[in-house]
């Protein structure tokens, strides 16, 4: 979704994307992404007066002193230290977002911690550690920034990887990524597993049945297999390719390409003749 050609445009999407689904409402709200020394970031009053329906050029643009390079500093969001404080403390955040999701904000109201029940939260966020909230905060204040970096500080120091994302009590959450994608993945995918918990908690909290227990623990390393492509063929198996021919699959990529070769009754001295033959061709013409 982020255009990061764009930062302005993508700074507008993201906006705009979190109030229809509900993550941002016209109260507040605010995102802003660093670009190496520059930090990018909303206007004040964004939903209250736009209802997140922003124009590119209503973003400002800053050093990482908050002094304003393209428009006005009196503009720019009033939870902007806590944007900045991020960025100083971690040198990798490209993207911050602060948002008012109401399924983790009723966690927030009643302090209550969120563990991970969806494949997102655990893989993408933390299989280790839950989502917690900071001490409650004066909004905008120097006290709320400064917890929000000690704890993402905790985060790092429990769980190197996880993702940084912690609860504001009646207020809303805070995310930081290397990208305003992971910033609003981060959100999205804690929202869905609050939905979770409350729902399972409606549908099934006095059900002796319920178990809600975590049968499978998934490690770190268990998730990083996740993405490696998987053989889905024993090699040696005798089946009909795509041309309907009669073939043996290898498991190996180099291998099939030998294989088709072979099938076909091509070999690789033929294979470079006709190629030799081609290219003279075109080089004649
Ligand atoms: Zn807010």
């Amino acid at each position: 979704m982020a255009n990061t050609r764009n930062i302005r445009k993508a700074l507008c999407e993201i906006g705009k994307l979190c109030f229809d689904r509900n993550l941002l409402d016209s109260s507040g709200g605010n995102i802003s992404i660093r670009d190496e020394d520059k930090v990018y970031i909303t206007p004040r009053q964004a939903g209250e007066h736009h209802q997140w329906s922003i124009e590119e050029d209503m973003i400002i643009v800053t050093d990482m002193c908050k002094v304003p390079v393209i428009g006005d500093s009196d503009k720019i969001t009033r939870e902007a230290i806590c944007h900045y404080y991020i960025y100083h403390a971690f040198p990798d955040i490209r993207a911050v977002l602060h948002a008012h999701p109401p399924y983790m904000m009723t966690f927030g109201s009643a302090h209550m911690d969120i563990p991970a029940v969806s494949e997102g939260t655990r893989c993408v966020i933390s299989p280790k550690i839950p989502i917690t909230h900071i001490e409650e905060s004066v909004p905008g204040s120097e006290q709320q920034a400064v917890r929000i970096v000690e704890n993402f500080k905790w985060r790092r120091s429990r769980d190197p990887e996880a993702g940084l994302i912690c609860g504001i009590p009646f207020h809303g959450v805070f995310s930081a990524a290397a990208d305003l994608n992971y910033a609003y993945l981060y959100v999205e995918v804690a929202e869905t597993n609050c939905k979770i918990l409350i729902n399972r908690q409606i549908m099934f909290g006095n059900n002796p049945k319920a178990d809600f227990s975590i049968h499978h623990d998934i490690s770190r390393e268990e998730i990083s297999t996740i993405a490696q492509s998987k053989e889905v063929c024993p090699s040696g198996l005798r089946y009909r390719d795509a041309f309907g021919n009669e073939t043996t699959y290898k498991s190996s990529e180099n291998d099939r390409f030998l294989s088709g070769q072979q099938h076909t009754g091509i070999s690789e001295d033929m294979v470079s003749k006709i190629t030799y033959e081609v290219l003279k061709k075109i080089k004649g013409n």
